[in-house]
């Protein structure tokens, strides 16, 4: 069998578990409540969520199904090699070509899909606060981002595999980590692009998280309000940053939405993935998925007769990162994923328990169910996909730890 069948029958493969994930999801839809969340959606809300649910799902579906097609066409007319050679010759060029079209087609389908996800399914239900302006304003800032990463990703690994040879995974994993710990760095700077952050302002509410922060020992470089308002209505609250870039985003929605007390348990809750690392301990995580990733553009770079079968003549790095990308960690990423999301749920539990020990247990309570309502979130999921994708335990899982823990109290 060639290169090329092999490639077409792994894509057909991933594509099929795809399928049957959204499968077993659709199925959920229709699970029992649990007892403890019963009281989230009322009759009409319940059979609302149904529908929502059901229709991003369905929307899902075609997304898939058409980055499917359009990859597998693309492959099987050899149109990747048929692009690279607009570009004369030169190595480089051929390699940034298919970039550039990946890049060029991810964005269509993306604009598309998010358009309708965004734009017709969120604002039928509500959800949607994002003007067309805005939308537009996020499609293009998102391409010229995607442009950057994608081109200077190729280059990279064109440049490290030309030049360094069998160093080249090691340096490339050693690239690829510093380049995230910078992201991770950069991100409240790279969020300041999509959103406005504003200091919590003075008052009882800052007084008390303050309080919070100073009773744990805890520092934080600043408590940001975000605008999430602008765009939809669903709330939430982050922790990012590391050493003396720590921050906690509290959107607007939240704390227009909850009592102070409901902040101060979310607040706990966020401060409890700061007191217990949480971030280093998935920057770790992240360190053993880029040598994955390094390992896998290295074999495949290194076999120049891999790319024969799809009409190239020699390597082409821009091709190789559709095949790491479409297919190697395609078929890697879920196996991976069903241990980071088995530790985020955990971090989870633990974080939720920071609110308990501050006494916010009862508003944490009150708070997530809020938050369940508010976004929308499926209360009874498959266990199966909760194991393999879930980064946050289910609600009812979660309260039932709350409650066990306010009785160790
Ligand atoms: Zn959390």
């Amino acid at each position: 069998m060639n290169y090329k069948t092999l490639a077409l029958i792994l894509l057909a493969l991933i594509q099929a578990y795809k399928l049957t994930l959204l499968a077993v999801k659709r199925k959920s839809f229709s699970n029992p409540i649990p007892d403890n969340v019963k009281d989230i959606y009322d009759e009409e809300e319940f059979q609302k969520w149904r529908m929502y649910s059901a229709e991003k799902s369905h929307w899902e579906l075609w997304q898939t199904l058409t980055s499917f097609v359009i990859t597998f066409l693309l492959i099987l007319t050899d149109a990747f090699s048929a692009f690279s050679k607009l570009f004369g010759t030169n190595i480089y060029w051929c390699s940034l070509g298919v970039t550039l079209l990946t890049v060029i087609t991810d964005t269509v389908t993306g604009c598309v899909f998010g358009y309708v996800d965004s734009m017709i399914v969120e604002q039928k239900y509500g959800f949607n606060k994002t003007t067309k302006a805005t939308f537009i304003a996020d499609q293009v800032k998102g391409l010229v981002i995607s442009l950057i990463l994608s081109l200077g990703l190729t280059a990279l690994l064109a440049t490290f595999h030309l030049w360094l040879g069998k160093l080249m995974p090691v340096v490339f994993a050693a690239a690829l980590f510093l380049f995230i710990l910078f992201i991770t760095f950069l991100y409240p700077f790279f969020s300041r692009i999509f959103n406005k952050f504003t200091p919590l302002e003075d008052g009882e509410l800052k007084d008390k998280l303050t309080g919070l922060l100073e009773k744990n020992g805890y520092r934080v470089r600043a408590i940001q309000v975000m605008d999430a308002s602008r765009r939809s209505s669903k709330s939430n609250a982050y922790f990012t940053g590391f050493g003396k870039t720590k921050t906690i985003v509290l959107f607007d929605t939240l704390v227009d939405s909850s009592t102070p007390d409901e902040i101060c348990a979310v607040f706990a809750h966020e401060m409890g993935h700061g007191i217990h690392k949480d971030t280093l301990k998935n920057q770790a995580l992240s360190l053993l998925n880029v040598c994955l990733i390094a390992l896998c553009a290295y074999l495949t770079v290194s076999c120049a007769e891999l790319y024969k079968p799809f009409g190239f003549d020699s390597v082409n790095y821009g091709f190789a990162m559709v095949l790491v990308g479409e297919i190697e960690l395609a078929i890697i990423s879920p196996l991976l994923g069903l241990f980071s999301a088995w530790h985020s749920r955990r971090a989870e539990f633990r974080a939720d328990r920071q609110a308990v020990v501050e006494g916010y247990g009862k508003d944490l309570i009150s708070a997530l169910k809020t938050l369940a309502r508010e976004n929308f979130s499926h209360l009874a999921p498959s266990p199966l996909i909760v194991k393999l994708e879930y980064s946050h335990p289910p609600l009812s899982e979660r309260i039932k730890a709350i409650e066990e823990g306010m009785k160790q109290n």
